[in-house]
């Protein structure tokens, strides 16, 4: 690996600089498939898919809707729709996927819309739709905003620095517990940790990782927002030590010898919530044909990605520079469920342990339950997270109520003809690996039952 992993490193601290522009300006090039040239069905492209079902009922009141998307695994979704013809097939024959530099910038330009020149809607960590919704994190101004699929369950992880070899920081935590905490006494700095946006599920992840092992990631450690290159680099040199992050960066970690994962999210919560499709409230109301054609393109490209002789094209088309711009070796073992874990831990090796997108063991993948906005919106109680008005569990409940658009997922599913439709909006009671449960119906008795939680 030494051989490539200068190449790799310099291309991915170019990745984290390349502008929503250059995306664009890139686009088509790097061997991605020819794109579909009709809507029609009858397209001369090999890529397009079959006849189109577009009826002049169901024809979409606009064509065009710009999602912007973060270059990780969870963006796939967005980009195999694009790429292999699954917008223009229901009609949507104007989407533009928009790479937008981080998270913040991707709030911003949804808080400005694309008439503004930013952007409709698109991938997100959650809850940023309700927090966006409610004004929490946009300096009080409420841009109203409608979670329509998730997009991907797992594919995340937690990455530590190789200069924690052989400390027992693993899944369970609590061997390495006064390791962490008594950090600072020698070396006269706290133990720290990264995630890439706050109050969102990559700080969630990492604090529910350090809460299970007996760490409190509010007083035992610093943790903090920081962009991912740095991070890295911070964990190549010695002044970072954790870092939650997302496929490509793990495998990528390990390859590289910078560390190795502590553990994968699909570890700590199997088939749990990952990244979400969302749209602003407005642009839904006024489209709400293009909304459901949009839809069924998504969950189609979902349906794609999963199928296993598939990933090769998928890899494929999302390293390309345009999208990822990462390397094929790099992200072709994560796309095949194989991990290799570092520090004395065996590799993981199973598909069901990778992204998946359409559907998982538990069921469906691309369904928002609301049961999830609920799990998301009570960890934020757990840590003492802004959540604006949203002050006990009914106000919580009822911006679930208006921000989960399940319903639009449900009838698109239908009318689409898609099986594994699910019938209840709860995906009932949730265990993660410490033995914790979170019941949907009882929010209040997981937090009693979380020993280490700031509210
Ligand atoms: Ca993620």
């Amino acid at each position: 690996m030494s051989d490539f992993s200068g190449l790799t490193r310099r291309r991915f601290l170019v990745t984290a600089g390349v502008s929503a522009a250059a995306s664009v300006a890139l686009k088509g090039c790097m061997g991605n498939p020819p794109e579909p040239t009709s809507n029609t069905g009858t397209s001369a492209s090999p890529n397009a898919p079959a006849a189109s079902p577009v009826t002049a009922a169901d024809a979409p009141e606009v064509t065009t809707i710009k999602l912007g998307y973060i270059p990780i695994v969870e963006s796939a979704p967005l980009i195999i729709a694009k790429e292999k013809g699954f917008f223009d097939k229901y009609g949507m024959t104007g989407v533009e996927v928009s790479k937008q530099a981080n998270w913040a910038s991707a709030r911003d330009n949804v808080t400005i819309g694309s008439a503004g020149g930013g952007i409709d809607g698109g991938q997100w960590q959650m809850p940023m739709p309700h927090l966006i919704s409610e004004g929490v994190i946009t300096n009080g101004k409420k841009v109203p905003m409608y979670v329509l699929a998730q997009l991907v369950t797992q594919g995340n992880g937690i990455a530590v620095s190789g200069i924690h070899d052989g400390k027992g920081l693993k899944l369970d935590l609590s061997g390495a517990a006064d390791y962490i905490k008594n950090f600072q006494s020698t070396n006269g700095r706290k133990f720290k940790a990264a995630h890439t946006f706050p109050h969102v599920n990559q700080d969630f992840w990492i604090r529910y990782w350090f809460a299970a092992g007996g760490v409190n990631p509010g007083t035992d450690i610093d943790l903090l927002a920081v962009p991912s290159a740095e991070t890295v680099q911070g964990m190549r040199n010695g002044t970072m030590d954790a870092f939650s992050t997302g496929d490509p960066w793990p495998y990528r970690i390990v390859a590289d010898k910078i560390g190795f994962m502590a553990a994968l999210t699909e570890e700590i919560w199997p088939f749990h919530p990952e990244e979400y499709l969302a749209v602003r409230a407005d642009w839904v109301d006024a489209n709400p044909k293009a909304t459901k054609a949009l839809l069924k393109a998504v969950m189609e490209a979902q349906q794609w990605c999963d199928k296993p002789e598939n990933r090769a094209e998928l890899v494929q088309i999302v390293s390309a520079r345009n999208y990822f711009n990462v390397p094929v070796a790099i992200l072709t073992p994560p796309y095949e469920g194989k991990y290799t874990m570092g520090d004395g831990k065996a590799a993981i090796n199973d598909f069901n342990a990778g992204p998946l997108y359409w559907k998982d063991p538990r069921g469906t993948v691309s369904y928002p339950y609301k049961s999830h906005d609920l799990w998301f919106l009570t960890e934020s109680v757990r840590w003492g997270f802004p959540l604006g008005d949203m002050k006990d569990f009914d106000a919580i409940q009822k911006v679930i109520d208006k921000v989960n658009r399940e319903d639009l997922w449900r009838e698109a599913a239908t009318e689409a003809g898609f099986s594994d439709i699910p019938t209840e909006t709860s995906r009932g009671v949730e265990t993660f690996f410490d033995g914790i449960k979170f019941d949907p119906k009882n929010p209040q008795g997981y937090l009693d039952s979380q020993k280490i939680k700031k509210a």
